[in-house]
């Protein structure tokens, strides 16, 4: 028979059980312990961190994928800071982001995106006049795209089943201009190519990043294996905020309860809860969600997934003197040097972070040798001598949610139809693309809805993501 406890201590106090320790459960758990609310943390794996993780090869800690943040995940931002993880996951001062050209003439393979100080739109009109891979008609026409685009109002839902690809025919932006610019940064920030995706989406990274605040793309990564800032420190946090966290813990079902509370069922244990919130993907919510707790469920089985393969070759020796750079003219979309996050002491570990993978998810090993070995060395001449100590890539098939024109409506908010209930996930509306800052924002939007729904005062953090919470 099973057992039914609550999810931390005897004591009084209202009490919740966060389902899922990916950023948006841990988000949510901290949130809502931080509010004096006590939680149960349980995740279905071994560890925490859900989609952003890392696992060792031999002496090698590997990432499953190369993440990245702007500046302008202020959310994000948050997490690292509550997890005191931000010092291991900086910024750059300013966006500086070298582009190869691998059909580049010599001397003219590098280009650059980067801001200055002026104020926006100025702090990129110098990038965008000296940026080489475009002709300077080109460059004049993403101009005037841009500002149109800054114009577009992301509060009306007209623009999510708008085609972004179809957007930037009709102002006027070639094939070349999508290739080298709009693609360099929405095929890794939407995980879909320009034709792919949503206007609303794609207007609100493209607005967001690169014409809101001048530094708001700036960019910033982990230093350290993603698993020491997503689980280590994430389960530290937790620790001492009272949260019992618990893995290898993969919840079954959930109930309503007696008197408005809710049973939670793992092997072998019912928790009981005054408020469950759900933060797992959408399929795992779906086959979770209690009858009547959305109007529409079968919609979040209409919200389809797209991959991302990373790439990983270790050389002997240095190949590449930059911390990063995107790539033209190639398969190759962006390369990371993870030599030391990864613990590697001598030679250079490259990731190579390929979105919208659709097409090479399932290719074997051998093929993504031959395509991917030869084009490294066309575009890092030092790769040319150099011995590969090791080659191995990672598949994650159903990395986010996609983009696609009309995905917003599918996406539902932290709240259900069933009082108690909440949803939470990058995948939920946040008006943000599946990104970190989406989970967190997603968390903190759940934990407010649970707080306000126990009568209990919320802090600054719902103030600071108001239109989230
Ligand atoms: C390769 C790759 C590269 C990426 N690159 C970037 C990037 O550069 N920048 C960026 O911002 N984002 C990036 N993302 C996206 C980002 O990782 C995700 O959007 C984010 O981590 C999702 O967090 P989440 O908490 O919403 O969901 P998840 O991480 O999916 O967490 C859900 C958790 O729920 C658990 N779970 C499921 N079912 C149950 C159950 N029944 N009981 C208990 N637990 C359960 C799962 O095990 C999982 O841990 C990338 C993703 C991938 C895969």
């Amino acid at each position: 028979m099973s057992e039914v406890t609550q999810p931390v201590g005897s004591s009084g106090g209202a009490t919740a059980v966060v389902v899922g320790g990916g950023l948006a459960g841990i988000t949510a758990a901290l949130a809502l312990a931080d509010s004096g609310v006590r939680v149960t943390l349980l995740e279905g794996r071994p560890r925490l961190g859900g989609l952003a993780f890392s696992f060792q090869r031999g002496d090698l800690t590997v990432d499953n994928g190369q993440h990245v943040y702007l500046r302008c995940c202020t959310a994000y931002r948050w997490f690292l800071d509550r997890v005191d993880g931000a010092s291991l996951a900086p910024l750059q001062d300013r966006l500086d982001v070298p582009v190869l050209d691998a059909e580049g003439k010599p001397g003219r393979r590098l280009g650059r995106i980067g801001r200055t100080a002026l104020p926006v739109p100025l702090h990129l009109a110098r990038s965008l006049a000296t940026y080489q891979h475009l002709s300077l008609a080109e460059r004049a026409k993403v101009g005037r795209a841009a500002l149109a685009l800054k114009g577009l109002d992301l509060a009306d839902p007209a623009l999510d089943a708008q085609n972004f690809g179809s957007w930037l025919a009709e102002h006027g932006q070639s094939e070349r201009a999508v290739e080298a610019l709009w693609d360099l940064v929405g095929v890794a920030t939407l995980n879909a190519v320009a034709s792919d995706a949503s206007l609303g989406l794609a207007a609100m990274v493209f607005k967001t990043g690169l014409l809101s605040d001048p530094g708001a793309a700036d960019i910033g990564w982990a230093r350290v294996p993603l698993g020491e800032l997503h689980d280590t420190l994430a389960r530290k946090a937790l620790d001492s905020a009272g949260v019992r966290t618990e893995v290898r813990t993969r919840v079954t079902s959930i109930s309503p309860y007696e008197n408005g509370r809710w049973s939670v069922q793992v092997p072998g244990e019912s928790i009981e809860a005054d408020a469950v919130v759900l933060a797992v993907p959408q399929r795992e919510t779906h086959d979770l969600l209690p009858q009547g707790a959305l109007d529409a469920p079968e919609r979040l089985l209409e919200i389809g997934t797209a991959p991302i393969l990373n790439v990983h070759v270790v050389y002997d020796r240095k190949v590449l003197s930059r911390p990063f750079f995107a790539a033209l003219g190639s398969p190759v979309q962006w390369v990371f040097d993870r030599t030391e996050a990864s613990g590697l002491r001598e030679g250079q570990y490259l990731a190579l972070s390929q979105s919208a993978a659709q097409d090479e998810i399932d290719e074997p090993v051998s093929v993504l040798r031959e395509r991917y070995l030869p084009e490294l060395e066309r575009l890092l001449p030092a790769a040319r001598g150099a011995e590969v100590k090791d080659f191995f890539v990672t598949r994650e098939r159903t990395a986010t949610f996609a983009p696609t024109p009309g995905v917003g409506r599918l996406r539902p908010g932290a709240r259900t139809e069933a009082p108690g209930l909440y949803l939470a996930g990058s995948w939920t509306a946040t008006g943000w693309p599946a990104t970190m800052e989406s989970a967190v924002r997603s968390g903190v939007s759940a934990a407010g809805a649970a707080l306000g729904a126990l009568g209990r005062p919320r802090d600054h953090l719902f103030e600071l993501f108001e239109e989230a919470a």
